[in-house]
Protein backbone atom coordinates (compact mmCIF):
# COMPACT_ATOMS: atom_id res chain seq x y z
CA UNK A 1 0.00 0.00 0.00
CA UNK A 2 1.42 3.29 -0.70
CA UNK A 3 2.07 5.61 2.13
CA UNK A 4 0.51 8.84 2.50
CA UNK A 5 2.49 12.05 2.82
CA UNK A 6 0.86 14.60 5.24
CA UNK A 7 1.65 18.29 4.66
CA UNK A 8 -0.08 20.14 7.60
CA UNK A 9 -0.18 24.00 7.74
CA UNK A 10 -0.80 25.41 11.25
CA UNK A 11 -1.24 29.20 11.39
CA UNK A 12 -0.93 29.83 14.73
CA UNK A 13 -3.26 32.41 15.97
CA UNK A 14 -3.45 34.17 12.46
CA UNK A 15 -6.62 35.19 10.74
CA UNK A 16 -9.82 36.02 11.71
CA UNK A 17 -12.52 34.15 10.39
CA UNK A 18 -12.71 36.41 7.30
CA UNK A 19 -9.27 36.45 7.13
CA UNK A 20 -9.12 32.88 7.27
CA UNK A 21 -11.73 32.82 4.70
CA UNK A 22 -10.03 34.56 1.82
CA UNK A 23 -6.90 33.00 2.54
CA UNK A 24 -8.94 29.40 1.78
CA UNK A 25 -9.98 30.55 -1.39
CA UNK A 26 -7.08 31.96 -2.01
CA UNK A 27 -5.48 28.69 -1.22
CA UNK A 28 -8.63 26.64 -3.28
CA UNK A 29 -7.52 28.47 -6.44
CA UNK A 30 -3.34 28.50 -6.36
CA UNK A 31 -3.32 24.93 -5.29
CA UNK A 32 -3.80 22.45 -8.05
CA UNK A 33 -4.61 18.61 -8.18
CA UNK A 34 -3.32 17.18 -5.08
CA UNK A 35 -2.70 13.45 -5.22
CA UNK A 36 -5.05 10.84 -3.59
CA UNK A 37 -1.62 9.99 -1.51
CA UNK A 38 -1.15 13.00 -0.25
CA UNK A 39 -3.33 14.57 2.44
CA UNK A 40 -3.09 18.25 2.93
CA UNK A 41 -4.61 19.43 6.43
CA UNK A 42 -5.28 22.78 7.78
CA UNK A 43 -5.10 23.98 11.11
CA UNK A 44 -6.82 27.92 11.61
CA UNK A 45 -7.50 29.29 14.89
CA UNK A 46 -10.20 27.35 16.69
CA UNK A 47 -13.00 30.33 15.64
CA UNK A 48 -12.44 29.97 12.14
CA UNK A 49 -13.11 26.14 11.94
CA UNK A 50 -16.65 26.95 11.24
CA UNK A 51 -16.36 29.28 8.54
CA UNK A 52 -12.85 27.00 7.35
CA UNK A 53 -15.51 23.92 7.06
CA UNK A 54 -18.14 25.63 5.01
CA UNK A 55 -15.59 27.29 2.57
CA UNK A 56 -14.14 23.49 2.43
CA UNK A 57 -17.56 21.77 2.27
CA UNK A 58 -17.90 19.93 -1.61
CA UNK A 59 -14.30 20.58 -2.02
CA UNK A 60 -11.81 17.82 -1.27
CA UNK A 61 -8.49 19.22 -1.53
CA UNK A 62 -7.82 19.55 2.24
CA UNK A 63 -8.79 18.57 5.42
CA UNK A 64 -9.33 20.32 8.62
CA UNK A 65 -7.19 20.35 11.95
CA UNK A 66 -6.92 21.98 15.69
CA UNK A 67 -4.05 23.41 16.84
CA UNK A 68 -4.96 22.72 20.42
CA UNK A 69 -8.01 20.88 22.49
CA UNK A 70 -8.45 20.44 25.77
CA UNK A 71 -9.27 16.49 26.84
CA UNK A 72 -12.18 16.78 28.94
CA UNK A 73 -15.49 16.91 26.98
CA UNK A 74 -17.12 19.67 28.90
CA UNK A 75 -17.15 21.82 32.24
CA UNK A 76 -15.83 24.73 34.42
CA UNK A 77 -13.07 25.56 32.09
CA UNK A 78 -12.93 28.94 31.39
CA UNK A 79 -11.18 29.79 27.87
CA UNK A 80 -11.32 26.49 26.37
CA UNK A 81 -12.36 24.17 23.85
CA UNK A 82 -12.71 20.14 23.98
CA UNK A 83 -11.71 17.81 21.69
CA UNK A 84 -15.44 16.50 21.78
CA UNK A 85 -16.78 20.44 20.67
CA UNK A 86 -14.82 20.27 17.44
CA UNK A 87 -14.94 16.19 17.11
CA UNK A 88 -17.81 16.76 14.14
CA UNK A 89 -15.45 19.84 12.22
CA UNK A 90 -11.82 18.32 12.21
CA UNK A 91 -10.16 15.05 11.60
CA UNK A 92 -6.93 16.34 13.32
CA UNK A 93 -5.81 17.52 16.59
CA UNK A 94 -2.02 18.96 17.20
CA UNK A 95 -1.48 17.70 20.85
CA UNK A 96 2.19 19.07 22.37
CA UNK A 97 2.90 22.03 19.87
CA UNK A 98 6.11 23.18 21.46
CA UNK A 99 4.16 26.80 21.53
CA UNK A 100 1.66 25.03 23.88
CA UNK A 101 4.73 23.21 26.01
CA UNK A 102 6.78 26.13 26.38
CA UNK A 103 4.58 29.49 26.34
CA UNK A 104 1.50 27.48 27.92
CA UNK A 105 4.01 25.37 30.28
CA UNK A 106 1.83 22.43 29.34
CA UNK A 107 3.72 19.05 30.48
CA UNK A 108 3.82 15.88 29.05
CA UNK A 109 0.98 14.40 31.28
CA UNK A 110 -1.60 17.01 29.86
CA UNK A 111 -0.64 16.67 26.65
CA UNK A 112 -1.02 12.54 27.06
CA UNK A 113 -4.79 13.56 28.09
CA UNK A 114 -5.17 15.40 25.05
CA UNK A 115 -3.79 12.47 22.60
CA UNK A 116 -6.07 9.65 24.75
CA UNK A 117 -9.12 12.30 24.14
CA UNK A 118 -7.89 12.69 20.61
CA UNK A 119 -8.41 9.07 19.79
CA UNK A 120 -11.76 8.22 21.76
CA UNK A 121 -13.30 10.78 19.55
CA UNK A 122 -11.79 9.03 16.53
CA UNK A 123 -9.60 11.70 15.63
CA UNK A 124 -6.23 11.45 14.63
CA UNK A 125 -3.47 13.34 17.24
CA UNK A 126 -0.28 14.35 16.01
CA UNK A 127 1.70 14.91 18.74
CA UNK A 128 4.58 16.81 18.10
CA UNK A 129 8.29 16.18 20.05
CA UNK A 130 11.30 18.05 20.04
CA UNK A 131 14.42 19.47 21.88
CA UNK A 132 15.18 23.39 23.17
CA UNK A 133 18.51 24.45 21.74
CA UNK A 134 20.18 23.92 25.12
CA UNK A 135 18.61 20.05 25.45
CA UNK A 136 20.86 19.52 21.75
CA UNK A 137 23.50 21.49 22.36
CA UNK A 138 24.18 19.47 26.26
CA UNK A 139 23.47 15.98 23.99
CA UNK A 140 19.86 15.15 25.30
CA UNK A 141 17.72 15.91 22.48
CA UNK A 142 17.23 12.04 21.86
CA UNK A 143 16.49 11.66 25.66
CA UNK A 144 13.98 14.54 25.73
CA UNK A 145 12.34 13.24 22.42
CA UNK A 146 12.19 9.50 23.73
CA UNK A 147 10.61 11.16 27.78
CA UNK A 148 7.61 12.97 25.21
CA UNK A 149 7.12 9.89 23.04
CA UNK A 150 6.49 7.77 26.15
CA UNK A 151 4.17 9.88 28.29
CA UNK A 152 2.57 11.71 25.33
CA UNK A 153 1.59 7.84 24.31
CA UNK A 154 0.81 6.17 27.70
CA UNK A 155 -2.73 6.71 27.76
CA UNK A 156 -3.43 5.10 24.35
CA UNK A 157 -4.82 0.90 23.98
CA UNK A 158 -2.94 -0.86 21.43
CA UNK A 159 -6.14 -0.51 18.99
CA UNK A 160 -5.70 3.59 19.30
CA UNK A 161 -2.40 3.16 18.78
CA UNK A 162 -3.00 2.12 15.24
CA UNK A 163 -3.78 6.14 14.06
CA UNK A 164 -1.17 8.20 15.31
CA UNK A 165 1.02 10.58 13.46
CA UNK A 166 4.40 11.95 15.54
CA UNK A 167 5.95 15.14 14.31
CA UNK A 168 9.52 16.08 15.14
CA UNK A 169 9.68 19.76 15.39
CA UNK A 170 12.80 20.82 17.00
CA UNK A 171 11.65 23.63 19.51
CA UNK A 172 14.75 25.90 18.11
CA UNK A 173 14.02 25.64 14.46
CA UNK A 174 10.34 26.61 14.89
CA UNK A 175 9.81 30.99 13.63
CA UNK A 176 13.62 30.71 13.86
CA UNK A 177 14.52 30.54 10.15
CA UNK A 178 16.96 28.03 10.92
CA UNK A 179 15.87 24.50 10.13
CA UNK A 180 17.22 21.13 11.13
CA UNK A 181 20.03 19.32 8.47
CA UNK A 182 18.33 17.07 6.93
CA UNK A 183 20.81 14.92 8.09
CA UNK A 184 20.06 15.27 11.38
CA UNK A 185 16.00 14.85 11.41
CA UNK A 186 16.99 11.72 9.83
CA UNK A 187 19.12 10.59 12.68
CA UNK A 188 16.46 11.31 15.17
CA UNK A 189 13.79 9.71 12.52
CA UNK A 190 15.58 6.70 12.76
CA UNK A 191 15.93 7.08 16.81
CA UNK A 192 11.89 7.88 17.16
CA UNK A 193 11.07 4.58 15.25
CA UNK A 194 13.54 2.97 17.56
CA UNK A 195 11.91 4.42 20.45
CA UNK A 196 7.89 3.52 19.55
CA UNK A 197 9.16 -0.23 18.23
CA UNK A 198 10.59 -0.70 22.20
CA UNK A 199 7.77 0.86 23.76
CA UNK A 200 5.15 -0.46 20.96
CA UNK A 201 6.22 -3.45 18.78
CA UNK A 202 8.52 -2.89 15.35
CA UNK A 203 5.15 -3.29 13.32
CA UNK A 204 3.85 -0.35 15.03
CA UNK A 205 7.05 1.74 15.11
CA UNK A 206 6.96 1.09 11.31
CA UNK A 207 3.60 1.91 10.42
CA UNK A 208 3.42 5.47 12.52
CA UNK A 209 3.78 8.45 9.69
CA UNK A 210 6.60 10.44 10.61
CA UNK A 211 6.74 14.58 10.21
CA UNK A 212 9.40 17.17 10.38
CA UNK A 213 8.44 20.23 11.03
CA UNK A 214 10.61 23.55 11.77
CA UNK A 215 11.20 26.84 9.31
CA UNK A 216 9.90 24.71 6.38
CA UNK A 217 9.83 26.67 3.75
CA UNK A 218 8.91 25.72 -0.51
CA UNK A 219 13.35 26.31 -1.10
CA UNK A 220 14.00 23.52 1.74
CA UNK A 221 10.47 21.41 1.42
CA UNK A 222 12.02 18.61 -0.71
CA UNK A 223 15.08 18.26 1.46
CA UNK A 224 13.03 16.87 3.84
CA UNK A 225 10.37 15.03 1.80
CA UNK A 226 12.73 12.86 0.21
CA UNK A 227 13.60 11.06 3.75
CA UNK A 228 13.32 8.04 3.78
CA UNK A 229 11.46 8.06 7.09
CA UNK A 230 9.58 11.08 6.13
CA UNK A 231 5.77 11.18 5.67
CA UNK A 232 4.99 14.91 5.80
CA UNK A 233 5.87 18.34 7.28
CA UNK A 234 4.33 20.52 9.53
CA UNK A 235 4.51 23.67 8.15
CA UNK A 236 4.03 27.13 10.58
CA UNK A 237 4.61 30.16 8.96
CA UNK A 238 4.88 29.60 5.42
CA UNK A 239 0.87 27.90 5.73
CA UNK A 240 -0.09 31.49 5.89
CA UNK A 241 0.76 32.42 2.64
CA UNK A 242 -0.74 31.04 0.38
CA UNK A 243 1.85 30.81 -2.41
CA UNK A 244 4.74 29.86 -0.48
CA UNK A 245 1.93 26.72 0.78
CA UNK A 246 0.88 25.94 -2.31
CA UNK A 247 4.22 25.17 -3.23
CA UNK A 248 5.25 22.94 -0.17
CA UNK A 249 2.37 20.98 -1.46
CA UNK A 250 3.33 20.77 -5.12
CA UNK A 251 6.88 19.35 -4.10
CA UNK A 252 5.20 16.77 -1.94
CA UNK A 253 2.63 16.14 -5.07
CA UNK A 254 5.51 15.96 -7.33
C1 LIG B 1 4.96 25.14 13.59
O1 LIG B 1 4.23 26.07 13.95
O2 LIG B 1 4.68 23.97 13.88
C2 LIG B 1 6.17 25.45 12.85
C3 LIG B 1 6.94 24.47 12.48
O3 LIG B 1 6.40 26.78 12.58
P1 LIG B 1 7.42 27.36 11.47
O4 LIG B 1 7.20 26.56 10.20
O5 LIG B 1 7.03 28.78 11.33
O6 LIG B 1 8.81 27.15 11.99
Amino acid sequence: MTKKTYIVGNWKMYCSPSEASLLVNRLKKEVGRVPADVEVVLCPPAVDLTTVRQELSEHDKFSLGVQNAYPMDEGAFTGEVSVAMVADLVHFVLCGHSERRHTFHERDGLIAQKVAATRRHGLTPILCVGETRHERESGHAKQVVADQLETGLSLLTPEEMGDVIIAYEPVWAIGSGESAKPGDAREMFEYIRKSLGALHGSALANAVPLLYGGSVNASNAASYLKLQDCQGLLVGGASTNYKSFASIIEKAAA
